[in-house]
C-alpha cells in the first residue's frame, strides 16, 4: 500500500521523512515540490538525492481525482467534473475576476442536510470527500491554470462552497484547509480562505479554535419558522443559538464580521417584511449580507425573486447601514453556480424518496 502524498499536512511529511531517515528540511523540499510546482513525478525533484527519490517510490504516490469534464463558461468561469470512485463525481469551479482568482471546492459527494432549494441536497449523501480529494482540487485547479514559479498566482481566494456540507466533514476539512494557509503549501493568508456553513453550532465553536478562517453563513430566512422548512439542520440549531456561535467565532475570526449568504426566492423569503424581520434578527452580530439569485434547476419547485424584489429588499437592509452585496451569478451557462452543482451521486434510493417533496416544493 503506498500513501498518497496529497493525503498529508506538515507532521505527516515531518512523520515520513522521519520514517525514511530524511532530515526535516526534506519534508518542507516535498510539500513544494507537490503543492507549490504540482509535481506528480518524484523524478522532477531534482533537489532530492536519487536514493531518496528511489525509496520515496517504493512507499508513495501523489493522486488526485481524475478530471473528467472540463468546461469554460463564457464569462471565463471553468468548472471541472471530478471522479471520486464508485461512480460518484464531484465539482470544483473558477472564477476569475479583476483583481481576484476565487476556488470554489467541493467538501463531500452529496449532502445529507437536505436544503429544500439546492440541487446537491436534493440527490442525498454519498460520502465525505478525503483530504486527498479536497486539497486536491486546489491542487489540479493550480496546474491546470498554469501556476509556475514566476507566473502571479491565478487562484487568489479560496472559498468552501461547492458541494456538500464542509463542517459535517470536520477533520478532512480541517487538514486541507492548514494546507491551504501553510507557507510551504499554498501559503493564502485566513482572510482569503472562506467556509461556508449551513449552520453546524457546535463545530462552528470547534473551527474556532481548529482553524479560524473567515465564516460565511447561509441564513436564507429570519425566522425559525421558515428556516426550518428550507435549511432543515435550523431545527437542531435555531437562529438564536446560530447567532450566539457566529458572535462567539468573531474573537477569533481573520475579518471582523461574518458574511450571511441569504439566497433569494421568489414569494418565499424575499418580502419587505422579511427584510425588516431580518434588520432586528442581525442587530447584535457584525455581518455582510450577499443576496443571491436564486440558481435554477429541474424540478427546483422554486424561482429566482425578479430584480426589483431583491432591490427593495436590499434597500431595507441597507438604510439599516447593513453592507450589502448583491452577488453577480457566473458561469451560469455550464451549471457552474452556486447550488447548481451536481456532479453524479449514486444514492438512487435517497434521490427517489425525494422527489416527491421537489413536486411540492
Ligand atoms: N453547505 C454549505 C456550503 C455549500 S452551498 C452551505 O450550505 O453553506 C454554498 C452556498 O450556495 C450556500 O449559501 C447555499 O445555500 C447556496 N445555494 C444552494 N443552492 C442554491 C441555489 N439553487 N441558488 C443559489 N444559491 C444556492
Ligand atoms: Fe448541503 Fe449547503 Fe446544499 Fe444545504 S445548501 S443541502 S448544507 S450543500
Amino acid at each position: 500500500m503506498t500513501v498518497n502524498l496529497l493525503e498529508l499536512e506538515r507532521t505527516g511529511f515531518a512523520q515520513l521523512c522521519a520514517g525514511l531517515g530524511e532530515k526535516p528540511f526534506r519534508a518542507r523540499q516535498l510539500m513544494r515540490w507537490i503543492h507549490q510546482f504540482g509535481a506528480d513525478d518524484f523524478d522532477a525533484m531534482t533537489d532530492i538525492s536519487k536514493a531518496s527519490r528511489e525509496d520515496l517510490k517504493k512507499i508513495a504516490a501523489i493522486r488526485a481525482p481524475e478530471v473528467v469534464r472540463d468546461t469554460t463558461a463564457a464569462d471565463g468561469t471553468r468548472k471541472w467534473l471530478l471522479e471520486v470512485g464508485t461512480g460518484n463525481a464531484i465539482e470544483t469551479v473558477f472564477i476569475p475576476e479583476r483583481n481576484r482568482g476565487t476556488l470554489c471546492i467541493s467538501s463531500q459527494a452529496g449532502c445529507a442536510l437536505a436544503c429544500t432549494f439546492c440541487s446537491t441536497g436534493r440527490q442525498g449523501f454519498n460520502r465525505n470527500l478525503t483530504v486527498a480529494e479536497i486539497i486536491g482540487q486546489l491542487w489540479l485547479a493550480n496546474r491546470a491554470l498554469g501556476r509556475g514559479v514566476d507566473l502571479p498566482r491565478p487562484i487568489t481566494n479560496v472559498v468552501m462552497m461547492g458541494m456538500g456540507e464542509p463542517l459535517a466533514n470536520f477533520d478532512n476539512v480541517v487538514t486541507a484547509l492548514q494546507l491551504m494557509l501553510d507557507d510551504d503549501a499554498y501559503g493564502l493568508s485566513r482572510r482569503r480562505v472562506t467556509l461556508s456553513t449551513s449552520g453546524l453550532v457546535p463545530a462552528i465553536d470547534r473551527l474556532r479554535d481548529a482553524c479560524p478562517v473567515a465564516l460565511a453563513v447561509s441564513l436564507h430566512a429570519p425566522t425559525d419558522a421558515l428556516r426550518s422548512e428550507i435549511v432543515p439542520i435550523n431545527k437542531k440549531y435555531p437562529l438564536k443559538e446560530l447567532l450566539a456561535a457566529c458572535v462567539r467565532y468573531l474573537d477569533k475570526a481573520p475579518r471582523d464580521f461574518v458574511t450571511f449568504e441569504y439566497v433569494m426566492l421568489a414569494g418565499v423569503n424575499d418580502s419587505v417584511e422579511q427584510a425588516r424581520q431580518l434588520v432586528k434578527l442581525l442587530k447584535a452580530v457584525p455581518c455582510k449580507i450577499n443576496l443571491i439569485p436564486f440558481n435554477p434547476f429541474p424540478q427546483s419547485g422554486y424561482q429566482r425573486s425578479d430584480a426589483a424584489a431583491v432591490a427593495r429588499f436590499r434597500d431595507v437592509l441597507m438604510q439599516a447601514e447593513y453592507t450589502v452585496m448583491v452577488r453577480k451569478t457566473r458561469g451560469d451557462d455550464i451549471d457552474a453556480a452556486c447550488g447548481q452543482l451536481a456532479g453524479q451521486v449514486q444514492d438512487k434510493t435517497r434521490r427517489r424518496e425525494r422527489r416527491p417533496t421537489v413536486a411540492t416544493a
